[in-house]
């Protein structure tokens, strides 16, 4: 179903939201940059998006994502925000700036080797399991983290941004709150024992609850229904 309005309406309304959010909680609104989710969109939705000012691109798979987008200078950043399988880290140097979803060490060693033979650093996040849903991925414990930014910190390919989740789908907003609250906390831990100046991005927040997410520190949203409404 597309939506009335185009994409551009609805970044403006988006960004009113954020500002609200922020303002409530004491936060500077341009601390947080949207990124637009574009799984299933066509390359039509996709350059509305830009041409709206959008400059963050999310796609969750590689496969979808090399057959939408292309190589080399976009204009824009495109990242990974699904699952990364260990046999496709060699799509990713050189194609995607960014893969926010580790959620193992062995996937981050994976993409080193492949970003150190061909010559190119890209960013990461560490997608955490805040939410306890067996079905979503993710470091299940503070442990399991620490460990992660320990030995990702001794890579030379791959440069550690910060954290990522995904809140429960749920209607309990206290649910969802709990969860985002505890990735900051992780988040300020993890920046005690990273290079903190590196170390600076908050991935939390989805159409759903993108809102609470900034209020309770989101340093980025990835939003799709909200841009670009219901997905086919
Ligand atoms: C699909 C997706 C989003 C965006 O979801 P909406 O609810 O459409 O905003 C954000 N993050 C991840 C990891 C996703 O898979």
């Amino acid at each position: 179903m597309k939506p009335v309005n185009g994409v551009k309406v609805h970044l403006e309304e988006v960004k009113r939201r954020i500002n609200d959010a922020a303002t409530r909680a004491g936060r500077d609104p341009a601390s947080i940059e949207v990124m637009a989710v574009t799984k299933t969109r066509s390359e039509e939705e996709i350059r509305e998006a830009v041409d709206a000012g959008l400059v963050l691109i999310g796609e969750n798979r590689v496969q979808e994502a090399m057959a939408k987008f292309p190589k080399g200078d976009r204009g824009y950043r495109l990242h990974l925000i699904g699952h990364l399988q260990r046999n496709k880290a060699r799509f990713v140097p050189g194609f995607f700036d960014c893969v926010e979803s580790i959620d193992k060490i062995e996937t981050a060693a994976a993409l080193e080797r492949q970003c150190k033979e061909m010559g190119t650093e890209v960013d990461v996040l560490l997608e955490v399991n805040t939410s306890g849903e067996q079905s979503k991925s993710g470091f299940t414990s503070a442990n399991k983290l620490k460990e992660a930014i320990d030995r990702i910190g001794e890579m030379d390919w791959i440069r550690l941004k910060g954290l990522m989740t995904i809140a429960p789908f749920s209607e309990d907003t206290a649910a969802v709150r709990r969860s985002f609250s505890s990735l900051r906390s992780m988040f300020e831990e993890a920046r005690r024992r990273a290079d903190a100046g590196e170390f600076v991005t908050l991935s939390m927040g989805m159409s759903s609850d993108f809102e609470i997410a900034v209020e309770e520190g989101a340093t980025r949203v990835r939003l799709g229904t909200v841009l670009f409404g219901e997905r086919p």
